[in-house]
């Protein structure tokens, strides 16, 4: 578990959720222009002088810049260029994103037309 404050607590099924379901472009796009080049991202690393030659390369999952060799998914990107605890990271996400599903929606939605039908959605 992974407490989100004195009185909320955050199931690691939630944490691994938000991973696979909040595009890590979604996340860094907020806060550095991106240039999409084919099925990944580019722009300037936030983290180091990258003046020229964009170095941040942000995929589905996680970012990874060749200038500074550093890598985030979108907890530890938002801790790092946000200053946020691991928890803040998790409000912000909640809150900036909440136009996203719920897993619980499409779970029930899928259920509701066949319930045989595999969850396409790693949870
Ligand atoms: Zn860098």
């Amino acid at each position: 578990m992974y407490y989100t404050g004195e009185r909320k607590a955050m199931s690691t099924d939630r944490i691994a959720e938000m991973k696979a379901r909040i595009p890590m472009s979604d996340v860094v796009g907020k806060f550095v222009a991106l240039e999409r080049i084919g099925s990944y991202w580019k722009g300037l690393c936030p983290f180091h002088p990258d003046k020229n030659t964009p170095s941040l390369t942000v995929y589905s999952d996680h970012a990874f810049c060749f200038g500074c060799k550093n890598h985030w998914d979108i907890f530890s990107f938002l801790q790092t260029h946000q200053h946020k605890t691991f928890p803040e990271a998790i409000d912000w996400l909640t809150s900036n994103l909440s136009s996203l599903p719920s897993i619980e929606g499409i779970k029930s939605q899928y259920r509701s037309v066949d319930p045989t039908i595999p969850i396409p959605y790693k949870i």
